[in-house]
């Protein structure tokens, strides 16, 4: 099974790229901000120890974290999977490499989506997403519109904007991002599997620049 990791900033274009290259690679999306969400929403025990941390943008715990996706992985039955938001630290990435390990698998690529804060900041103010289908879209992008203001392009539902993407959790979240989850760039960099993408280009060239690295060996 093919894993795939994408390493980047908030509104970077993870959730937007991972989406892409799902449905072209009939890979899974796994996206560990998701799975949380999904415990906000069902006001489950989880949920309503990780609700104040996630408001503040900060890390939820690495255990939370790690069950979580251990019990998605168990159950996956696919070609491969795309990992958006994890790891986001060291300690996950150390953990995920000994789970793959037991498993007799490994990373086959780690993209690391490259976006400055200005950008970053600029995207998270008009990003709004469908909360039936997942996707998307950007109110002040060109190319990342929804056709009909405020609805999926998709699905048809009213789009909505995430709690956390607002200017001040903004600050925290980008501050974790240096502190915490780029020092995985280095980490991944010496284990030869880190290739950089320019993530202030278009979705559909940034997409093309990711699928020129993963190739159609798939
Ligand atoms: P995301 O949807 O990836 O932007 O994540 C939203 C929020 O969920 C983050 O700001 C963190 O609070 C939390 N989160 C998501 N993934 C992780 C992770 N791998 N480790 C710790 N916290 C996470």
């Amino acid at each position: 099974m093919k894993s795939v990791i994408l390493i980047a900033p908030p509104a970077a274009g993870k959730g937007t790229q991972s989406k892409l290259l799902c449905d072209l690679y009939n890979f899974e999306h796994i996206s560990t901000g998701d799975l949380l969400r999904s415990e906000l929403k069902k006001d489950s025990e989880i949920g309503k120890s990780i609700k104040e941390i996630m408001e503040t943008g900060k890390l939820v715990n690495d255990e939370i974290i790690i069950s979580l996706l251990i019990n998605k992985l168990n159950f996956l039955v696919c070609n491969g999977y795309i990992l958006d938001g994890f790891p986001r630290n060291l300690e996950q990435a150390i953990a995920y490499d000994k789970m793959l390990k037991n498993n007799g698998q490994s990373i086959d690529y780690v993209i690391h989506l490259v976006l400055s804060k200005e950008e970053a900041k600029k995207r998270i103010v008009g990003r709004i997403s469908c909360p039936n289908c997942g996707s998307i879209y950007n109110d002040l992008i060109k190319d990342s519109n929804p056709l009909l203001t405020n609805f999926c392009d998709k699905c048809g539902t009213s789009l909505v904007k995430r709690d956390d993407d607002n200017e001040e959790t903004f600050d925290v979240r980008f501050d974790t991002y240096v502190e915490e989850t780029s020092p995985l760039i280095n980490y991944y960099n010496n284990l030869g599997k880190l290739y950089e993408v320019d993530s202030s280009l278009g979705k559909m060239e940034i997409f093309n620049q990711i699928t020129s690295i993963i190739g159609d060996q798939i």
